[in-house]
C-alpha cells in the first residue's frame, strides 16, 4: 500500500483542519502526509493533532509504516551520490533558498508551532528565525569542510586527512523546538552531503511537515531531505537496524537517549545525543540585583519552561537571598497563562500532559519536604496541559526538583553560603548541558568557567545559543555537538590518505 500511495501529490487537506488553522494561507502546510523520495504520501491510517491549551483537535496527519520507512532510507541512499559529489556552494545555496522561504512563511510557520506545540507566539516567531539561521549559517560552513595535511613522519610521503560526508543520516526530533531542532540536524547534515530523515515528534508533526514542504520548494532533490510522521518505535525501527543509516541524531530525553544509543550501537552508527539538563544557575552576593532577576527569568521561563537550558536549581548565595526571592516572586507575578496566540500569554500550555503532571509532582514532593511555595496560583489554571508559573525557596538537594529535570515553569531556589559548597553541590547531577553563574568577580568567572561541569555556560548571561556555538552536553546530558564546525563534523567521516614513493 505504501508503494502505491509514493509521489502521489495529495496537496489538498487530507483531514479536517479546525479552528484557527483554516485561515492559514498555505492551506497544504495542514496536509496530513509524508514527504519520501519527493512525494508526498497520504496513509489511510491516522493520528490526530491537538492543540495542548484546549485539547482541541486541529489537524489529522498520515501514519507512516516501517515499510514507507525502508522506501525513505532506499530513496536517502539514492540520493546520496548526486548530493555529495555537488559543489558545497550549490548546496549552499539551496540550504539559504530553504532559510529565506522558511523566513518568508515566518507567520504561517509560527502559528502552526503555537498551535500544537503552545508556545507563545512571539516565541514561535522567534524560533522560526532561530531555526531558519541554522540553514543558513550551515550553507556557508559547508563550503569550510577543511581537512589537513599532517607534517610527515615519513620520509617521501605526503598525508592528508579529508573530510567526508558520512552516509544517509537520520534524526529523532524533540516537541520543545519542533522548527528548530530540525533544520539544526539538517543544515549540518545537508551541508556535509549527506541526506537526512526525519522522524518529529508525534506531538508537532505539522511544523515538521510545513519545513518539509519549503525545502521542496527551495529545490532540495528528492530522497536529500524526507520527513515522515507517525509511531515513534515503529518509524525508529528500521531506522536503528540499517546498516545503510550510517549517523542518527537525537534530541530528546535521556531515557530514549539511552535505548537509541545501544540499538545505534548494533550497526555502529556515529550517534550524537543532545538530551535532558538540569542546568545550575548560580547567584553570587556580589551582582547587581536586577541582572541577576532579568537573567533567571529568561532562563527559566523561556518556552514556557520546556527548555533543556532550562535554569533548574536556583542558587542564591545567602547574603543576596531575600531580596532576590522578593524580586523574583514579583517578577513572576506578572507572568501571564494563556493560549499561546493571545499577544498578553508568556506562559503557554505543556505539550504533553505527562510534563505538566510531572511539574505537579515536583511541586508537591517539595511542599511535602518543607519548601515554600511562594507565588503559585493553581487554581487560575486554564486547563490541565497548563502548569501557573510557581516559585519554591528553600528547597533543599533531597527534593525531587533539586534531582531531576523539571521542564515546566517551576522555579526552585536553594540558599548556599561558599563557592566550594555551590560547585559540589552544582556538579553533583549526571545531567550536564548547560549551566549559569552570575557574578561581578573576574577571577571567580574565570575559576567557575573551568570548575562547573556542564558542555555550556553563561557567564552573566541568560542568552548564548545560536548556529556558532557547539551545543551540547556532558555527562548523560549527551554526545556530540549541533551548529559550529563541530556539528558539522558529526555528518562527516575523516579519511587519511599516505602519498608513498615521492621522493624525486
Ligand atoms: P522523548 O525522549 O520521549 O521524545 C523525544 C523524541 O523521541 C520524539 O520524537 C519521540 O517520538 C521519540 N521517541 C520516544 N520514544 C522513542 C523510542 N522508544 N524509540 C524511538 N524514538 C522515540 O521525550 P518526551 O517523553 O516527549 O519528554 C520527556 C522529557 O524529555 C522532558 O520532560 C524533557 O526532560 C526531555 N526532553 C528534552 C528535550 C531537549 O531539548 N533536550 C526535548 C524534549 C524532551
Amino acid at each position: 500500500m505504501a508503494l502505491q500511495t509514493i509521489r502521489q501529490e495529495t496537496r489538498h487537506s487530507a483531514g479536517p483542519a479546525l479552528g484557527h488553522l483554516q485561515n492559514l494561507r498555505r492551506r497544504d502546510f495542514v496536509a496530513g502526509a509524508a514527504l519520501i523520495d519527493g512525494g508526498w504520501i497520504a496513509s489511510e491510517q491516522r493520528d490526530v493533532v491537538v492543540d495542548p491549551a484546549t485539547g482541541e483537535e486541529i489537524a489529522e496527519v498520515g501514519r507512516c509504516s516501517a515499510a514507507d520507512m525502508n522506501l525513505a532510507i532506499s530513496a536517502a541512499e539514492r540520493s546520496f551520490p548526486a548530493w555529495r559529489e555537488l559543489l558545497p556552494a550549490r548546496r549552499g545555496i539551496i540550504l539559504r533558498a530553504w532559510a529565506s522561504l522558511m523566513l518568508e512563511h515566518s507567520e504561517e510557520l509560527a502559528i502552526l508551532v503555537t498551535s500544537e506545540q503552545g508556545k507563545p507566539l512571539a516565541e514561535a516567531r522567534h524560533e522560526i528565525a532561530y531555526g531558519a539561521g541554522f540553514l543558513e549559517w550551515f550553507a556557508a560552513e559547508g563550503e569550510r569542510a577543511y581537512g589537513e595535511t599532517i607534517p610527515s613522519h615519513k620520509l617521501g610521503t605526503l598525508l592528508q586527512v579529508r573530510m567526508q560526508p558520512i552516509g544517509v543520516a537520520a534524526a529523532i526530533t524533540p516537541w520543545n523546538f519542533p522548527v528548530a531542532m530540525i533544520t539544526r540536524k539538517a543544515g549540518a547534515a545537508l551541508a556535509a552531503g549527506c541526506p537526512i530523515i526525519v522522524k518529529p515528534a508525534p506531538e508537532t508533526p505539522l511544523s515538521a511537515l510545513a519545513v518539509a514542504r519549503l525545502a521542496e520548494e527551495a529545490g532540495v532533490p528528492p530522497g536529500v531531505f524526507q520527513v515522515l510522521v507517525g509511531n515513534p518505535i515503529e518509524l525508529s525501527a528500521p531506522l536503528l537496524r540499517d546498516t545503510r543509516i550510517r549517523a542518527l541524531s537525537f534530541t530528546g530525553s535521556t531515557e530514549v537517549g539511552r535505548l537509541l544509543l545501544e540499538a545505534a550501537g548494533k550497526t555502529v552508527k556515529k550517534v550524537s545525543l543532545e538530551l535532558g539538563g538540569h542546568a545550575p544557575f548560580i547567584i553570587f552576593d556580589d551582582v547587581e540585583l536586577d541582572k541577576a532577576v532579568n537573567g533567571a527569568m529568561a532562563a527559566k521561563f523561556a518556552t514556557s519552561g520546556q527548555d533543556c537550558l532550562a535554569a533548574n536549581r536556583i542558587y542564591v548565595q545567602r547574603g543576596i537571598y531575600n531580596a532576590f526571592v522578593e524580586s523574583f516572586a514579583a517578577a513572576i507575578a506578572q507572568l501571564r497563562v494563556g493560549h499561546g496566540l493571545d499577544p498578553a500569554t508568556n506562559i503557554g500550555p505543556m505539550t504533553k500532559l505527562s510534563v505538566a503532571n510531572k511539574c505537579r509532582a515536583q511541586i508537591e514532593d517539595a511542599v511535602a519536604r518543607g519548601a515554600r511555595m511562594i507565588s503559585a496560583k493553581q487554581d487560575e489554571s486554564p486547563g490541565p496541559n497548563f502548569v501557573v508559573p510557581t516559585l519554591l525557596t528553600e528547597v533543599t538537594d533531597e527534593m525531587l526538583i533539586a534531582r531531576e529535570e523539571t521542564f515546566g515553569p517551576v522555579a526552585a531556589v536553594l540558599p548556599f553560603d561558599s563557592e566550594e559548597e555551590v560547585v559540589a553541590r552544582a556538579n553533583a547531577n549526571e545531567m550536564a548541558l548547560a549551566g549559569y553563574v552570575y557574578t561581578d568577580s573576574l577571577r571567580r568567572a574565570l575559576r567557575l568557567s573551568e570548575k562547573i561541569e556542564c558542555g555550556m555556560i553563561g557567564m552573566n548571561t541568560a542568552s548564548f545559543t545560536g548556529p556558532p556555538i557547539p551545543f551540547g552536553g556532558l555527562k548523560q546530558s549527551g554526545l556530540g555537538r549541533e551548529g559550529s564546525r563541530h556539528g558539522l563534523a558529526e555528518y562527516m567521516e575523516l579519511k587519511y590518505v599516505c602519498f608513498g614513493d615521492l621522493a624525486a
